[in-house]
């Protein structure tokens, strides 16, 4: 039956881990992978979710089932989270929220329901750069992808210009896919004046957003901050679909925790909707897992440890802040001649550096040091001991 299949290409992010593994180096160093580290390198479980996860633990629960949506204790504290708690979304119950398997879940359960219920224009359209599982995950659900603008590779910043022009020429009802805060590859937002362009644009044109929120917290620090984007959307009255994660602002990454919401006119509407996400989780995956939205839900309802997982969010946003202007700063002592005003002036996990890929392939096989082709590097991959390292050897490569 499979003789005629081809050999899938390997996954481009998953494969320089690997390589890195294998690297003897003992320089070596890994920006390629999206997830945090400690300032000795090492994967960092939260204190919130350590203390979270005993109690967790010391409540001997039986492993029954979650119900098909989920752990609604978990699930409404999540989008209560990002809409804010005064939210007249979550007041008026306009709100579709399931839990799913953290933000890919998330982006696929919403992919699945606007690939069944959608009726306008079937493409997503999709930032250029953006996180490349976007658009296998919308294509596996029937539906078609396309781009609009949003990088300026040359003022590696925002193109705001070429993004605005992008928005007013894409077709009426067509669905925008928006990173609601820390935009990956580039570490590049729109401020909150250009969020309002973006806004009244989609509004004008009847395009549908789909926010996926998979650093809410992580990139600044502030929970509020980073819910900007989404905040606009819905005091404009838009209705959108949003995809949220925990694995990186808890660190659950392999627990797979996240929640995704369709904002509905009215409760009745939420409710109808509700029950086709049930449908299509059940088809897909029955229920979701039980141990990692029971962490979560523990820090949520308790106030003290509440404020720990806070104190944790701005750990890891200030050592990653720190980690950029350490490196700009080094390569400016270095007497790089190049502007690095990028590299602070970008936000979240990642920078996009404008190395260009034979710089990057230098980088990899002369000094180990791991990075995607594209020139983004994964700031927590940086420390005290190998920024110095790091700043030497790009900046021998781009002399
Ligand atoms: N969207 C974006 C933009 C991401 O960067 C990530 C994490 N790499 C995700 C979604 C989803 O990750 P996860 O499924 O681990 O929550």
């Amino acid at each position: 039956w499979f003789t005629d299949v081809k050999m899938a290409p390997p996954d481009a992010i998953l494969g320089l881990t690997e390589a890195f593994l294998k690297d003897k180096n003992p320089k070596r160093v890994n920006l390629g992978v999206g997830a945090y580290r400690d300032d000795n390198s090492k994967p960092w479980v939260l204190p919130s979710v350590k203390e979270a996860q005993k109690r967790v633990i010391a409540k001997n629960m039986n492993k029954e089932y979650a119900p098909i949506q989920g752990l609604a204790d978990f699930y409404n504290k999540s989008i209560a989270l990002a809409l804010g708690e005064d939210s007249d979304i979550l007041k008026n119950n306009c709100n579709a929220t399931v839990q799913s398997l953290s933000g890919t879940g998330a982006l696929r359960i919403g992919a699945a329901f606007l690939g069944l219920f959608w009726k306008g224009e079937r493409v997503v359209y999709l930032p250029t750069p953006t996180w490349p599982n976007h658009r296998p995950i919308f294509m596996h659900s029937g539906l078609k992808v396309a781009n609009y603008s949003y990088y300026d590779p040359n003022k590696r910043a925002l193109n705001e210009q070429a993004l605005f022009e992008s928005l007013c020429k894409i077709p009426e009802k067509s669905i925008v896919l928006l990173h609601a805060c820390a935009h990956n590859p580039t570490g590049v937002d729109p401020n909150a004046e250009q969020w309002c362009e973006i806004s009244r644009i989609m509004k004008s044109r009847n395009l549908y957003a789909f926010f996926d929120m998979a650093y809410l917290g992580f990139a600044s620090g502030d929970i509020d901050n980073d819910a900007l984007a989404v905040r606009i959307f819905s005091a404009e009255g838009h209705t959108f679909c949003l995809a949220q994660s925990y694995a990186k602002n808890m660190g659950l990454y392999g627990e797979r925790v996240g929640s995704f919401t369709l904002v509905c006119n009215s409760k009745d509407e939420a409710e109808r909707v509700t029950s086709n996400l049930k449908t299509i989780i059940r088809a897909m995956y029955s229920s979701p897992p039980i141990h990692g939205a029971r962490i979560a839900m523990e820090i949520f309802k308790d106030d003290e440890l509440y404020c720990v997982w806070l104190d944790d969010l701005k750990t890891m946003a200030n050592r990653t802040i720190s980690m950029r202007k350490e490196l700009k700063e080094k390569l400016i002592s270095l007497g790089s001649k190049h502007s690095w005003e990028h590299i602070t002036n970008q936000i979240g996990m990642f920078c996009y550096t404008g190395l260009k890929a034979e710089q990057v392939s230098r980088l990899i096989k002369e000094y180990s040091i791991y990075l995607t082709k594209d020139g983004r590097i994964a700031v927590v991959g940086l420390t005290t001991k190998n920024v110095a390292y790091v700043a030497e050897s790009i900046h021998a490569v781009t002399k």
